[in-house]
C-alpha cells in the first residue's frame, strides 16, 4: 500500500459520496461534516450491525430521546460543571487552542489529566507560541464545550444540546426497570446525535462538534458484577495499555485473555471484561484487524467526572494515529444516585435473586459500552482502501458495503441494456441495494464499483440473450463465474451473506 493513501482515501470519499465537510458553498465550518450518499448507507449500516450486537444479542432495550436537554438534568449529571476542555487563547490574534492539543503537536507529549498548574508549566517551558501568528499566548481556562441553547420563546429556561445519549437512559431508569421486570443486570442502548463543542477541531470526522454516538448502559447488582455469558469470552486476548505503563512512559501491550485480566486484577470486574471482549468483537466485524487495535486504560486524571475506571478501544489509523472509537466505562452508581438526589426520586431496584427468598433494594452500578459511530466508519474507509498495481478497491466487509450490485449492459446495445433493466429492477425487488451503470467502457465501470466497494457486479452480454445467463465479477478476487438469471437474487443474497463460496456459486468463465 502506498504511503499517501490515506489521502487518497479521502480523496475518494470526497468525490464519490462518503462524506465531505458540510456548508461547503459558506466557507465550511470546523467539526461538521456531511454523510453523502454512500456515506449514509456506510453508517447506517454499521449502526444495524451495532444493534445486531447490543440490542439483539446482548437483550438491550434500545430507546430514542430528545438531543436538546434542559439545564438541570446536566447539571445532576455534573456535564455543566465537569464537561470541559482546557484551552489557551493567543494574545496577538484571539485564536483559541485546546492545550493538550497545542502540546501534543510541539512537543509530542500527551499531557491531557495532568493539573493546569503543570500544563502552564509545560507551555512555558517548551516555547510553545500560537502557531497562527506566533504571538504570545494568554493564561489558561477551563472552557464548557456544551453548546447552550434555549427552551421557549423568552429563553426562559436554558438548555444544552446533549453531550451523551446515556443521560436520557439514566433520567428513564424507573420506567426501564419496570419494563425490564426489577431483574438485575439489563441493558439500555441508544444510538443518535452528541454534540461538543471543540475548541479548535482539525482532524476531519474523527473530530467533529456534531457526531454519532451508539451507547449501551448495563446496570447491575455492585455486589454481582458477573455476565452470564462469560465464559463465552474469558478466552478472548485482549491487549492492554495499563495506565502504570502509561505514566512510566512505557508503551508496552499486556495481552492477556478476558478471564486472565478479571483473575489478576487488570480488570475492575468480570461485567467490564466482558464489555472489553465483546467490543473487540463487534469492531473486528467491522473489517478492523486485531493488530491494530488496544485497550488504553485511562489514566487517574483523564477520565470523566464519573467514571472510576475507564478502557479507550483505539484503532490504529495512518493518518490519525491512535484513534479512540469507543469507550468502555464503570460509570459506577455516579448518575444513577445525582439524578435521585437531584430529581427527589428513588431509583432503587427491589429484586429477588432466583432461588432467594428475600428480596433486596440497591442502586445498580453501571458499565458502559460508548463507541463513536464516525470514527470507526473512517477507520473502516482507510484500513479497506487497497492500491494494486492496474486498480485500487475498498475491500469492505461485504455486509457493510453500501451498494451491493453494480448491473451493466456489457456495451450499449438495446437489446442488451433493456435486459440489464429488467435484472436491475428484479434484483431491486428482491430487496437487494444494486445500482445500474451503462455509461463509459465496462472497465471504468467496474474501476468505479470497485472504488467504492461494491462486493459484486453483474454483465449483461450476448450470451445472456441466448441463454439466459449473467456473469457474476466479485470485487477482490477479479475473478468471474456465469449464472442463470432466475437463480441470481438467490446467489446475490448468499454470497452477500457469506453462506456460499463464490468458486463454487457458478460456473468459472
Ligand atoms: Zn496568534
Amino acid at each position: 500500500m502506498s504511503k499517501n493513501s490515506p489521502e487518497k482515501v479521502m480523496e475518494v470519499a470526497k468525490r464519490r459520496g462518503f462524506i465531505w465537510p458540510s456548508f461547503e458553498p459558506y466557507g465550511g465550518v470546523a467539526g461538521f461534516y456531511d454523510f453523502g450518499p454512500l456515506g449514509a448507507l456506510l453508517k447506517e449500516k454499521i449502526i444495524q450491525k451495532w444493534r445486531h450486537y447490543y440490542v439483539v444479542k446482548e437483550g438491550c432495550l434500545e430507546i430514542d430521546s430528545p438531543t436538546v436537554f434542559p439545564e438541570e438534568v446536566l447539571e445532576a449529571s455534573g456535564h455543566v460543571n465537569h464537561f470541559t476542555d482546557v484551552m489557551i487563547e493567543c494574545k496577538s490574534c484571539t485564536a483559541a487552542y485546546e492545550v493538550t492539543d497545542l502540546v501534543k503537536e510541539f512537543t509530542g507529549k500527551d499531557i491531557e489529566g495532568q493539573s493546569r498548574e503543570e500544563m502552564k508549566k509545560v507551555i512555558e517551558n517548551s516555547k510553545i507560541r500560537c502557531p497562527e501568528c506566533g504571538g504570545n499566548l494568554g493564561k489558561i481556562y477551563d472552557f464548557n464545550t456544551m453548546f447552550p441553547t434555549e427552551i421557549g420563546p423568552k429563553g426562559v429556561r436554558q438548555a444544552y444540546l446533549r453531550p451523551e445519549t446515556a443521560q436520557s437512559i439514566f433520567v428513564d431508569f424507573n420506567r426501564l426497570q419496570r419494563i425490564a421486570r426489577r431483574k438485575l443486570p439489563f441493558g439500555v442502548a441508544q444510538t443518535g446525535k452528541g454534540y461538543r463543542n471543540e475548541i479548535s477541531p482539525r482532524k476531519g470526522i474523527i473530530r467533529l462538534r456534531e457526531f454519532t454516538m451508539a451507547e449501551a448502559e448495563i446496570f447491575f447488582d455492585p455486589e454481582d458484577p458477573s455476565h452470564p455469558d462469560f465464559d463465552q469470552v474469558k478466552e478472548e486476548n485482549i491487549k492492554l495499555w495499563l495506565a502504570e505503563d502509561q505514566e512510566n512512559e512505557v508503551e508496552k501491550l499486556t495481552e492477556v485473555k478476558a478471564g486472565e485480566a478479571v483473575e489478576r486484577g487488570l480488570v475492575v470486574n468480570e461485567l467490564l471484561a466482558y464489555h472489553l471482549a465483546l467490543a473487540k468483537k463487534f469492531v473486528l466485524d467491522l473489517g478492523i484487524k486485531e493488530e491494530k487495535m488496544r485497550f488504553r486504560e485511562q489514566v487517574s486524571g483523564e477520565r470523566a467526572h464519573y467514571s472510576e475506571e475507564t478502557w479507550d478501544l483505539e484503532v490504529y489509523s495512518q493518518k490519525y494515529d491512535w484513534v479512540e472509537v469507543a469507550g468502555i466505562a464503570y460509570r459506577t452508581d455516579y448518575d444513577l444516585s445525582r439524578h435521585s438526589e437531584y430529581s427527589d426520586s428513588d431509583m432503587t431496584v427491589f429484586y429477588q435473586e432466583k432461588g432467594e427468598e428475600e428480596g433486596k433494594r440497591v442502586l445498580p452500578h453501571v458499565v458502559e459500552p460508548s463507541f463513536g459511530v464516525d470514527r470507526p466508519l473512517y477507520c473502516v474507509l482507510e484500513q479497506s482502501f487497497v492500491e494494486e498495481d492496474d486498480r485500487s478497491y475498498l475491500q469492505l466487509n461485504k455486509e457493510l458495503s453500501p451498494i451491493e450490485v453494480s448491473v451493466f449492459p456489457l456495451i450499449s446495445d438495446d437489446d442488451l441494456t433493456e435486459r440489464a433493466v429488467e435484472v436491475h429492477e428484479e434484483l431491486k425487488g428482491e430487496g437487494i441495494f444494486a445500482e445500474y451503470d451503462d455509461s463509459g467502457s465496462i472497465g471504468r465501470r467496474y474501476a468505479r464499483a470497485d472504488e467504492v466497494g461494491t462486493p459484486y457486479c453483474v454483465t449483461i452480454d450476448h450470451q445472456t440473450l441466448e441463454d439466459s445467463t449473467v456473469t457474476i465479477r466479485d470485487r477482490d478476487s477479479t475473478e468471474q463465474i456465469r449464472v442463470k438469471i432466475n437463480e441470481l437474487s438467490e446467489i446475490i443474497d448468499r454470497l452477500l451473506d457469506g453462506k456460499l463460496e463464490f468458486e463454487s456459486a457458478g460456473e468459472p468463465v
